[in-house]
């Protein structure tokens, strides 16, 4: 018999250990699906935090290839990242702080939305530099984040026609963001639509000629037509994955494009009473085959998720006992190692999430797990955990 303690040695590089393998052909595809249904608004990527996990330099290249014109950076370090990879096509930064580094910004022609304050200081790295910024003026329609109030709207517009006509910048946008567009029957959202029509009015009346006027986000440009104006701010939806709690990915027409896999660590028979993980809140009712999962929370999985699906060899297994930092198991069962080779689960490929084509988990099931939403599963991946691109030019 071959000994219990002896692994078999296996030809496979350890960037397979753990990876979050992200198919660029289906983001190619989710923003060409997407661009016909927001024409002829233009197209903003939103490329933000990593691209919601998914890594924000090869997404923005597959963005740009897929006929996106523009792309969506929160922070302005977040658009210079972009511009120093040498990508050239519009980006628009919004949320700053009294350290943004506004002079880089103007300096790599970052376009910079602004609700208020940054106004002076956007004008004073336009000084230095001697050349004009582009700004998008931001109206808060009712979301209550940033964005300027109605009650401010009319100076912020009289304030940055002024420095317009000094040559000290250019007003190429006004622009919203939309509070409940996830919830579509919700009547906020037509109130929101009023407002952002009422502030653009006001810029156009000041004189502004604008060249984008923009408030949908996923779920807008997916139920709202009405919503989509000059251009349509699309992040969730170009990973594949569905805003409404109702519909899923492939309802819409969208791939997901992450899959997070890894491979069995460890194939153990426990007997009946075993406890399992911190806490010893799962307790093995029979004898069985328990699989230790090598991810944790410093991996991104949430703590609180147990019960999130793991998928072995075409079997969907809940996680049990606590999520710990490295590590997670699932209870294979007591016939569990019946459908391995050589009796064994250990090194069998495991899927956490994938973009369900084979019945596998999908990134929903573990937002439920979590008492989150999807952009939170895939954005929280770790850097921990290497990102594997296939399936583009990157
Ligand atoms: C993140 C963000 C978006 C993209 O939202 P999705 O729902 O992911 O499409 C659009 N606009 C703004 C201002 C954002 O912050």
């Amino acid at each position: 018999m071959v000994s219990p303690f002896v692994a078999p040695v296996p030809e496979r590089s350890p960037s397979l250990e753990r990876q979050a393998i992200i198919d660029l052909s289906a983001i190619a595809n989710n923003i060409r699906h997407l661009r016909e249904i927001a024409a002829p608004a233009q197209f903003m990527a939103v490329v933000k935090a990593d691209a919601y996990g998914h890594g924000m330099i090869p997404v923005a290249r597959t963005a740009v290839a897929a006929g996106a014109q523009w792309l969506g950076a929160v922070h302005v370090s977040e658009g210079l990242a972009l511009r120093a990879a040498g990508i050239e096509v519009p980006v628009l930064s919004w949320l700053h702080t009294l350290d943004t580094d506004f002079t880089a910004a103007v300096a790599n022609e970052l376009d910079l939305g602004c609700s208020g304050w940054e106004l002076e200081y956007i004008v004073a790295a336009a000084r230095e530099l001697q050349r004009p910024a582009r700004i998008h003026l931001k109206i808060d329609t009712g979301l209550g984040r940033n964005g300027c109030s109605r009650e401010n709207w009319p100076a912020l517009v009289t304030a940055a026609m002024e420095y317009q006509d000094q040559g000290l910048l250019r007003v190429v946008g006004v622009f919203s963001h939309l509070a409940v567009a996830d919830e579509p029957q919700r009547p906020e959202t037509d109130e929101q639509l009023d407002r952002f029509r009422e502030a653009v009015n006001i810029a156009e009346e000041a004189g502004a000629q604008l060249e984008v006027r923009h408030i949908a986000n996923t779920p807008a440009t997916l139920s709202r037509p009405d919503s989509h104006f000059d251009m349509v701010r699309v992040g969730l939806g170009i990973y594949g994955l569905s805003p409404f709690a109702d519909q899923s990915s492939a309802a819409l027409g969208l791939t997901p494009a992450m899959t997070l896999e890894t491979q069995i660590a460890q194939c153990k028979d426990v007997p009946a009473g075993q406890g399992v993980s911190y806490g010893l809140n799962f307790i093995a009712s029979q004898a069985t085959t328990l699989g230790l999962i090598p991810l944790g929370y410093a991996d991104g999985v949430p703590r609180i998720a147990t019960g999130g699906p793991v998928r072995v060899n075409g079997i969907t297994y809940p996680v049990v006992g606590r999520i710990a930092m490295d590590q997670m198991v699932i209870d294979l069962g007591p016939e569990g190692r019946a459908g391995f080779e050589n009796g064994s689960a250990l090194g069998a490929p495991a899927v956490l999430f994938g973009n369900g084509a084979d019945g596998g988990p999908l990134v929903e099931e573990w937002a439920g797990a979590a008492g989150t939403v999807n952009y939170e599963i895939v954005t929280r991946i770790s850097p921990r955990v290497p990102r594997r691109y296939v399936g583009g030019a990157q």
